[in-house]
């Protein structure tokens, strides 16, 4: 969901795709593969990591293909392909995991990464790929070696893309303004923390819970170049980055930021939320609330009532019946008292306090088995061309 756009790197995703026709909607991955740093300066280590999430799952090979392009600054058109490592782990050479390969000299500036991660279980018609593409700083490519790009016209750099963003879920994450003042660090030294939480979000939470790894291949993750503001003393204005019409094709825009609010903030029209550094349980709440519709399921939380898949109601026969149409066991259902509501009840039908909607902070709990059925609905309509 989002406008046509062009960018470099949609170009090497759209040949990716093509050459393997991949549509894995089948596919619940028991790995994850991410890279390490997220968004990596020119000429310094990269670790290519494949982490494994269940104990019984069994592999017989692990290929691993690293590609990348420089982007070329004068126009949208990018340099041949150099191909960095072609690598194949056997099960007779006993495969370690996690599977890291670093690669220490890294990339140029501007470079357009692309890895493959095939991974094949026992059973080999199982075999599924990771494909994911990044950006190496600074990713400014229209920039030419005479002029800076104002503000206004910085592009979101991509640092976790697995899909052509016409039929993906394209996220953004956006510096709040009170980033800066993290620990104290002076100029840009809180961007390195930044990114670090970024790549938190990604592997700890997205990839991490099962019903959103289940669309690992539909999702975009970008960074903003540009910072982002939430007047949290007015009762939630958000500002709109300076880049704002460069952004217009992102689906939801995660404004991290520091400081200790009271509580985390989404605006459901323009899909804006807040969420503090580090804290992916909060983050993955309130992507819960932008991203797939989701109320809130707890005591004093928001019931949000005209969500086609719900996942609150201040009705029980309503909840009832719901529960029998989505094969999800009534018995779970809970009333929360006093939630912000006419009726003020709610009844919600993932265990109490067994679903992130029902939960925010550091530590993190799944989306319970009613808000999994949002996630599935959402995302559908999410990578839709
Ligand atoms: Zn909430
Ligand atoms: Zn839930």
């Amino acid at each position: 969901m989002c406008r046509n756009k062009y960018y470099p790197w949609m170009l090497l995703m759209l040949q990716a795709i093509f050459i393997t026709g991949c549509h894995q909607d089948k596919i619940k991955p028991e790995t994850l593969a991410i890279h390490n740093p997220i968004y990596p300066d020119y000429n310094t280590p990269v670790s290519f990591g494949l982490f494994f999430l269940n104990s019984q799952f069994s592999l017989s090979k692990v290929d691993l293909q690293i590609t990348y392009r420089t982007v070329n600054k004068t126009s949208s058109e990018t340099d041949p392909e150099q191909i960095v490592l072609n690598h194949t782990w056997h099960k007779s050479d006993t495969i370690n995991l996690p599977v890291i390969y670093s690669h220490a000299e890294g990339f140029p500036l501007n470079a357009v990464v692309t890895y493959t991660i095939k991974v094949t279980p026992e059973k080999e018609s199982d075999a599924y790929t990771h494909r994911v593409t990044f950006a190496t700083k600074p990713y400014y490519p229209a920039e030419t070696a005479e002029t800076e790009i104002p503000l206004h016209k910085k592009q979101p750099i991509p640092v976790y893309a697995t899909a052509d963003v016409n039929r993906a879920c394209n996220l953004l994450f956006v510096a709040e303004s009170d980033l800066p003042d993290l620990l104290r660090l002076p100029g840009n030294d809180y961007l390195p923390y930044f990114y670090m939480s970024v790549r938190e979000f990604i592997k700890n939470g997205v990839l991490l819970d099962r019903s959103t790894r289940k669309q690992f291949d539909k999702f975009n993750f970008f960074i903003n170049p540009v910072q982002g503001k939430y007047n949290y003393t007015t009762n939630g204005n958000f500002e709109n980055p300076q880049n704002s019409s460069e952004i217009l094709f992102c689906d939801a825009f995660a404004y991290i930021h520091q400081q200790e609010y009271d509580r985390e903030v989404t605006k459901l029209e323009t899909r804006q939320f807040t969420s503090r550094i580090f804290y992916k349980g909060s983050f993955m709440h309130e992507l819960g609330h932008a991203l797939f519709g989701l109320g809130d399921e707890y005591e004093h939380g928001k019931y949000f009532p005209n969500n086609t898949k719900p996942n609150n109601w201040n009705n029980e026969n309503n909840a009832r019946e719901y529960a029998r149409r989505i094969n999800v066991p009534a018995k779970n259902m809970v009333l929360v008292q006093d939630a912000d509501i006419m009726a003020n009840r709610c009844y919600i039908l993932c265990p109490y306090e067994g679903c992130i909607m029902g939960l925010s902070g550091i530590s993190i709990v799944e989306y319970g088995p009613c808000c999994r059925e949002a996630v599935n609905y959402y995302m559908e309509e999410y990578s839709m061309p």
